[in-house]
């Protein structure tokens, strides 16, 4: 058998593409005179890897000439303070893009937060109404943006394209999972046409699937699950996956859900860091872009 060493699916030209349509957006709307797209973010307390997120959306923002802001909340705040804060902003007709930041205070109800988001303004698509769009097809920028990025890495390359591709995604996420599900099983216009399994905690044999797929796309919160003997020969690999990790000089690196030896296996392999991420956070600039000006980005989810 031939060894096949993966090529890298790479997130920077993918995210590339993306920014430079919000850009021109932006462009041809400041020449109309109207204001830049505006990101506000709620946040309650100061969980560091959100504060980190939170920086690096700021900075991509603020390259493209999208507004942010934040609406800082103690780490104690009550629902009601959070879903105050949330419908105030959202009531705002200059605030275009709104999303809340986990884990939120103890107690507080997921649901009744994510559902507290205007769908319209919703570019984190975590709301019922927002998974309910992304179900029924119809693309308005408001679906998850890390499922949406999966989306376009396989359609940025003619090797990986989903269209009659079995794809088996691990974790069923409302984040990932099942929006990514549900986008990829799409059909029509621009959409995916795969043939999708999704697998999760209970599957007993995620292997007996993972084996058999075009395409693997594993988001379960776990490091290294996916091993090279559970992909077949030549299959794309994308690596939804966020661990931090500690290296022998004491310097702190980025690891994904997939095992390093599948790199041995795979055709395509996108890489943490430098897969997924830096895509979602473009797709999250276009989604406040599209929010703000309605039909001046491209048709995606
Ligand atoms: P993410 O944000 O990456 O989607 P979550 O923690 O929200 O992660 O969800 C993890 C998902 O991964 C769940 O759907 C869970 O069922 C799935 N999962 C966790 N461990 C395994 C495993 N060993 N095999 C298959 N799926 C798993």
């Amino acid at each position: 058998m031939d060894v096949v060493t993966s090529e890298p699916l790479r997130g920077a030209p993918v995210a590339k593409a993306i920014k430079a349509d919000v850009r021109a957006a932006i462009a041809k709307a400041a020449e109309q005179g109207l204001a830049a797209p505006h990101l506000v973010n709620v946040i309650a307390g100061r969980s560091a890897p959100s504060l980190a997120y939170l920086d690096a959306i700021d900075r991509t923002a603020a390259k493209l000439g999208v507004r942010t802001s934040r609406v800082e909340l103690p780490g104690d705040a009550s629902e009601a303070q959070i879903v105050a804060a949330i419908e105030q902003a959202g009531s705002s007709s200059d605030v275009h893009g709104l999303m809340v930041q986990f884990p939120l205070p103890a107690g507080v109800s997921r649901a009744a937060v994510v559902d507290a988001v205007p769908l319209a303004k919703d570019v984190d698509g975590l709301s019922a109404a927002a998974l309910g769009q992304v179900f029924a097809g119809r693309r308005m920028h408001v679906g998850p943006a890390t499922a949406a990025a999966v989306v376009e890495l396989l359609m940025s390359d003619e090797r990986c394209m989903p269209r009659g591709k079995h794809v088996v995604i691990a974790g069923r996420s409302l984040v990932v999972g099942r929006p990514l599900a549900a986008m990829l099983s799409a059909g029509g216009g621009v959409d995916a046409d795969a043939t999708v399994t999704l697998c999760h905690r209970h599957t007993p044999d995620l292997a007996a699937h993972t084996r058999i797929a075009d395409i693997v796309v594993i988001a379960t919160g776990v490091r290294g699950l996916l091993k090279p003997e559970m992909v077949k020969t030549g299959a794309t690999v994308i690596d939804v996956g966020i661990h931090e990790v500690t290296r022998a000089d004491g310097s702190v690196g980025l690891v994904g859900d997939v095992d390093p030896a599948v790199g041995e296996v795979a055709g395509l392999l996108t890489p943490v860091p430098g897969g997924v991420g830096p895509v979602t956070n473009a797709v999250l600039m276009r989604h406040v872009t599209a929010a703000a000006y309605p039909g001046a980005v491209a048709e995606a989810w």
